[in-house]
Parts: structure tokens; sequence; C-alpha cells
């Protein structure tokens, strides 16, 4: 095993992708097929400090993931690069730079964001991820999107200065004297990250060299967490893509409704507010061909003996409507009053009324039958089933 652990390239020079590297050691995964390599340098930055590993190539395979193990750097590579895994070999890397330069934008624009936070209002950055796709922190206080919005300005004012990004070891007297978020316990090889003016921060990770390379930061969610707020950004290049995707959608639902981009929350209201209009019109046609329905039946109970119960099958009818129906007709029948609402495909919604009967026996019955589900008094009881109109049919006109 390594004595001295690995040396960390990435400390020395961001900018540094190509190195070369000697095989310490080299050894089959216990948990997955994979091939653990241990080298004497590397410029692959582990997982760490809730950041995801570099990625790149050792030789022809495709590094998989990358791990810190106390001093030691441990990079996983697939079965097949056994040839190359000679303890004392010399081994070329290359770490992907498009991953690398966007994971520094990212993890900067942190650093200023939570430097700015703890300025202004004395809350701590208490949990962060950067991920391959969503950068979230967590901070211990709460924060409007007003307030949120200075910081996100005040950020990019960061950028516009383009502010060196120090990284440094102090010594142990002059760490004991400094203030920086994330004090540790630790007083020997504290890494400091400081942006003049922003923030001083402990941190282990890459970062651009100067804030301009950010290009921009975006705050584009906020919401409450553990007492405190959860933040999502996104900088740089990945800005770029998010803007690039929203104004596609953007653009896409202003030609569906034909407005222009900026006023399609106007047009969309104007769309919503005449669908819900055309739908209680639609409900009050509907509720009106419901009641002549049972006019027309009325009419013809006057010259023939009106049936003990009446069931009613509607393809689509409101719930304000169908309750009026049944009141309508439970006065006027001694057993149930139902109405079945839907069809054999989607299955029915139902509401059975009675003024004489259960209601809640029926809705056993069909329970047993046709695991419907559903409840309610013994006046009136709710639910739905499904099963063809027909079935349901003949077993209420044996009741
Ligand atoms: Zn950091």
């Amino acid at each position: 095993m390594v004595q001295n652990g690995t040396k960390k390239l990435y400390y020395k020079d961001t900018h540094q992708i190509d190195f070369t590297a000697t095989v310490l050691s080299c050894k089959a995964a216990e948990t997955a097929d994979m091939i653990l390599v241990e080298l004497d340098q590397t410029a692959f930055f582990p997982e760490e400090g809730g950041q995801k590993p570099d990625a790149g190539f050792i030789e022809d395979f495709p590094v998989l993931d990358v791990q810190i193990r106390g001093d030691v750097i441990v990079h996983a590579l697939p079965l097949d690069a056994w040839d190359i895994c000679q303890v004392g070999a010399t081994i070329h890397g290359e770490v992907d730079w498009n991953q690398r330069f966007d994971f520094m934008q990212q993890h900067t624009g942190e650093h200023i964001i939570s430097g700015l936070v703890h300025s202004y209002y004395g809350f701590d950055n208490v949990g962060f991820h950067l991920g391959y796709e969503e950068v979230t922190m967590d901070f211990n206080g709460m924060l409007t999107l007003e307030q949120l919005r200075d910081i996100e300005k005040m950020a990019n004012q960061a950028i516009y200065q383009n502010l060196p990004v120090i990284a440094s070891f102090p010594n142990r007297q002059d760490l004991a004297e400094m203030t920086y978020r994330s004090k540790l316990n630790l007083v020997d090889n504290v890494r400091i990250v400081r942006i003049p003016g922003i923030d001083v921060c402990a941190c282990c990770a890459p970062h651009v060299d100067s804030t301009g390379q950010i290009g921009i930061i975006k705050i584009i969610d906020v919401q409450s967490h553990r007492g405190g707020v959860r933040i999502n950004i996104l900088c740089g290049k990945r800005a770029l893509q998010d803007y690039n995707k929203r104004l596609d959608c953007v653009t896409d639902v202003s030609v569906l409704l034909s407005a222009k981009p900026l006023e399609i929350g106007a047009a969309t209201k104007r769309l919503k507010d005449e669908t819900q209009a055309k739908q209680e019109r639609i409900n009050s046609l509907q509720a009106s061909l419901l009641n002549q329905k049972i006019d027309f039946l009325e009419n013809t109970y006057k010259d023939k003996e009106r049936p003990k119960h009446i069931f009613l099958f509607e393809s689509a009818l409101d719930a304000k409507a169908v309750r009026d129906a049944i009141n309508r007709l439970m006065p006027l029948y001694e057993g149930y009053c139902g109405i079945f609402v839907g069809s054999d495909e989607t299955g029915y919604t139902f509401v059975i009324g009675s003024a004489n009967l259960d209601c809640r026996e029926l809705t056993t019955a069909l329970k047993e039958k046709w695991a419907a589900k559903g409840g309610g008094a013994p006046q009136m009881v709710q639910g739905n089933l499904t099963a063809s109109h027909s079935d349901v049919l003949l077993y209420l006109e044996t009741l």
C-alpha cells in the first residue's frame, strides 16, 4: 500500500488534465466487477466534500469511479484493464476537461453564494451536493426570494469583477488566526480557498482560477428545508444550457398560444378562464339533458306504475348535477335512486340515495360483486367500480 499517499496534482494546477503516474497497487473490487488502482500521483479529483468524482481515461480505459481512502486515491477501472495494471508500470491518465471545468464553475459559484449568504445573513451552508445535473445547497436559516435575488445579483457582480480564486495551505499560526467557513478541528494541511471580499472557506476541491471563468450564477429554485432553505443553482455552461431549454419551451408555448413570448402568462390565464367557462357551460347542458330525461320518465309514469328503483347511466356529469338529480329523484322513488357516471373502459363513479332503504347494504353488494370502493351514510353513498354497464344493470334489476 501507499505510504505517503497519492500526490494530488489538481492542487498544483487545476487545469492539468494529462499526467503520467506509477502504479502502486492493483486489486479486484470486492463488490463490483472493477479493478481498483492506486497511483503515486493523480490529476483525478475523487468523490469528496459533496462533489462527484472526475471522469476520464487511464490509458484506453474509462475511469469508472475515484474514491479517497485516507491519503490514498483509488481509481476504479473495468476488468479488462488488468494488462496495464502491473505494479511499477507507468500509465498515462487524462481527466475529462469538460466535466472538470463544469464542476469547477459550479463549485466556485457555490462558494460565492455561500460566502455572501454568510456575510449578509449569518447563515451557514450545512449541506452541499454537486451532481452531474444538479447543484443544491442547504442553509440553516430562512431566506426570501427577494433576499436571494439580491444575493444572486451580488454573486454575478463578483463574476464581472473577475476576482482571483486563491487556494493555500496556511501554517498552524496563520490558520488559528484566520476566520473562515467550514472551520475544521484540523490544524495541519487545511486547504483554504479565498475569493477576496467574498469568501474564505476550507475546501478540498478544484476551483476556477478567477471568478470571471464562472460566466454566470443563477439561482433556479428555493424551497423550505429543515428550518432553513435548500436552493438550486446553475453556473456557467449549465446555466446557458438551461436558458436554451427554457427558451425552447417558451417558444413552443408562444407558438401554440399565438402570443408573444413574454406574454404567455397572460395568454395562458385567458385560455384557462375560457376553458373553465366552457366546462361550466358543458356541465349545465349535461345537467339540463339529465333533467329532461327525468322529465320524460315522469311523463311515462303518468300512465303506468313507477318502478321501485331507478338507476341512470351517464357518460359525463359533474358532482353537483349528480347530487341535484339524486335529491330530485329520492322523494319520487320508494327504493334506490342511483346515478352511474363513466364508461365500461374507465369504470363508473356512482351516487346512490334512498328515502327508505339503507344504501350501505347496496354498496356492500357492489363491493362483493365488483370490488367497488366507497361508502357513506344510510341515506346516501358514493363510490366507484369497474364493470360493464349491462352487467351492473342486469344485477340492479334483480333488486
Ligand atoms: Zn468547497
